[in-house]
């Protein structure tokens, strides 16, 4: 263990992987600065307000909550002072091409849908359902929860993988036990949620649909941003510094040691510090933020050729009438789903036909809106920026589409009763956030780009670097970026102390 010549440090983004690891450094005695680039903290979970309405722009769905809640816990903490964790039923409304939808709730409730549309595939059902614990508890309890650093580390989670055909993708694993297609659609697309080709992505990460099962579908009474909120609370009641509108642009490093020296910012602040923990976007720290000469040879190159995320076009909406049949959470399904994913990650073209995921948090906070109205959003799944799509071109003509579809299809009078809209689009995920590619959700979770071979948790070329955040390892969503920031504070503290355990400092 090495003790730093100070205890401060500085952590760059204000995503849940950088807010949680904010809090745990100050509360082990680090003299923690958040610098953020933006306006508002939480990065992907923010808000706006406009006429009455208060519209999430990110993350609604938390499970399993006791990721969210360890962070209050940890540093002694009631989590039920900061955040209340709502639960949501139907978890989910499926709606398919032809008119008909199908609720994701309790299994008895699955179970007697599937009887109505397909009962040749009950045991089917049952058979995958059965395999989703012990993938939890491989992909979850052992695979999520620690660093991988070595090959070592990963080889030991390789015959239990093999074991639980994890060679095999979400959906592959899926249609291996069920034939219907609207039900392989139903249990393989959740992948999507954390920027994975349901096509592509390891069957690993079925276990978001048994973290579902067991712990229900949580929404953070509010919106999101509130735990957004309650983190900031937290970390100011410990004494940590915020700094809003505060990009950095560069990492200092130290010439002959290879270890972190500061930070500087657009504003031409320097921070000096020897521990620095990025929760920016994991391509653009290493690729803009650190000097080439301290980075492995072909650090770029891995970058570049890496596989990203898809990206999202966003459109948030406000409604003067209220929509009582639509549930909170709504997934519509366009009639291709496997050639649509191929336009969204391999094509890279903007097709005909889109999906969407339609958000209607007022049917469970109702004072989201004013008296009478509606707050949505319409998150539709797109290329990143490979397409070479002009957005600033694309955005109306886009927007009108998605909204006309809306209106004919789902929301009736939709056009009349508009009263807010606002769009963001893939170049807004590049401005914005400093997102590689305008990427969503970073690296797409492959087997060949999670764990040991998923950008590390603790830097391997700079000394005092860790990263958090979808980018690094556990990977994509809400759970996996609280758990990165538990993760590399943990090596943290390994490598540093904890300045308030000064005895524990050699
Ligand atoms: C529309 C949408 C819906 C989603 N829905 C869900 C969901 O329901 N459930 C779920 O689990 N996940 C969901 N996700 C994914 C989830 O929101 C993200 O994976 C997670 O919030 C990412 O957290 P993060 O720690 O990686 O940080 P981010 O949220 O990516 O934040 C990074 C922060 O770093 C800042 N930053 C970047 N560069 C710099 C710099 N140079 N200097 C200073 N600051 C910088 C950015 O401005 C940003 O604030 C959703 C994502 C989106 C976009």
């Amino acid at each position: 263990m090495t003790q730093p010549l100070s205890s401060k440090a500085i952590v760059i983004g204000s995503g849940f992987g950088g807010l949680s690891a904010a809090v745990r450094m100050q509360a082990a005695g680090y003299q923690v600065t958040l610098l953020e680039k933006r306006h508002q903290l939480g990065g992907r979970a923010g808000v706006f307000q406009r006429k009455g309405y208060r519209i999430d722009t990110g993350p609604t769905i938390v499970t399993p909550p006791f990721v969210v809640e360890d962070v209050f816990r940890d540093v002694g903490r009631d989590p039920a002072e900061y955040i209340e964790l709502v639960p949501i039923h139907p978890h989910y409304r499926l709606h398919y091409e032809d008119g008909t939808h199908f609720d994701i709730g309790s299994t008895e409730e699955i179970v007697e849908q599937i009887k109505q549309i397909s009962p040749d595939d009950v045991k089917g059902f049952y058979k995958w359902h059965k395999i989703l614990k012990p993938i939890y508890e491989l992909g979850f309890e052992q695979f999520a929860t620690t660093p991988f650093e070595s090959l070592w580390s990963m080889a030991k989670v390789i015959p239990p993988g093999i074991r639980l055909k994890s060679y095999k993708s979400v959906y592959g694993l899926v249609a291996s036990n069920m034939k219907n297609n609207h039900l392989r659609m139903a249990f393989s697309f959740l992948p999507l949620f954390i920027g994975g080709n349901p096509f592509t992505t390891t069957s690993v990460y079925s276990l978001i649909a048994y973290l579902e099962s067991e712990y229900g579908m949580l929404w953070v009474r509010g919106g999101t941003h509130r735990l957004v909120e309650a983190l900031e609370r937290l970390f100011k009641e410990l004494g940590g510094t915020i700094k809003l509108n505060s990009e950095v642009t560069k990492i200092e490093v130290d010439d002959k040691e290879r270890k972190v020296t500061g930070v500087r910012t657009k504003d031409g602040e320097y921070y000096p510090t020897e521990i620095v923990v990025s929760n920016a976007d994991v391509a653009m720290t290493y690729m803009s933020l650190i000097d080439s000469k301290y980075r492995k040879k072909n650090s770029d190159r891995r970058y570049k050729k890496a596989k990203y995320s898809m990206s999202l076009f966003m459109i948030y909406f406000g409604t003067k009438k209220t929509y009582p049949k639509i549930p909170h959470h709504n997934i519509i399904f366009s009639a291709r789903y496997k050639e649509l994913v191929k336009d969204i990650f391999e094509r890279h073209i903007l097709p005909d036909d889109f999906a969407i995921y339609l958000h209607v948090p007022t049917r469970t906070d109702p004072e989201l809106a004013p008296k009478g109205c509606e707050t949505f959003y319409a998150c539709v799944p797109v290329t990143h920026q490979d397409s070479g799509i002009d957005w600033e071109q694309m955005k109306e003509p886009f927007r009108d589409k998605v909204l006309q579809f809306l209106n004919d299809k789902y929301l009736p009078g939709l056009l009349d009763n508009l009263e807010v809209c606002e769009v963001f689009t893939p170049l807004d995920f590049e401005t914005e956030f400093n997102a590689y590619k305008g990427n969503a959700f970073q690296l797409q979770p492959l087997l060949m780009q999670s764990g040991y071979f998923r950008p590390h948790n603790r830097s391997r070329d700079i000394k005092g670097l860790y990263i958090v955040g979808a980018g690094t390892h556990p990977g994509g969503g809400v759970p996996s970026a609280f758990l990165s920031g538990k993760i590399s504070t943990d090596l943290i503290f390994e490598d540093y102390g904890k300045p308030n355990e000064e005895t524990s400092v050699e």
